[in-house]
């Protein structure tokens, strides 16, 4: 995978595609969604992504007690829970 280049309509900082300006990006064409440069904003690309995926590349240093086993074995037993009701 190389940086620079979008992973889904392969867009780059030289040919950056079209995207509707809004507050946030009012220039009119995409902006990294990473620092990787691997994902740009165009909501085509973001919505090709799986969330999963899209949170991983998003939020790459996102804490990792979110992979804590104890605290997944917490949220299997809630969701167990609920799906015995
Ligand atoms: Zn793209
Ligand atoms: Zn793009």
């Amino acid at each position: 995978m190389s940086n620079g280049v979008c992973r889904v309509c392969g867009c780059t900082d030289v040919m950056p595609c079209e995207v509707e300006p809004n507050d946030i990006n009012p220039s009119g064409t995409c902006q990294w969604m990473d620092d990787a440069h691997t994902l740009c904003s165009n909501p085509r690309c973001v919505a090709n992504v799986p969330l999963q995926a899209l949170l991983d590349i998003v939020f790459p240093r996102l804490p990792h007690q979110l992979n804590d086993d104890r605290l997944t074995d917490e949220v299997c037993r809630k969701l167990q829970r609920e799906v015995h009701r």
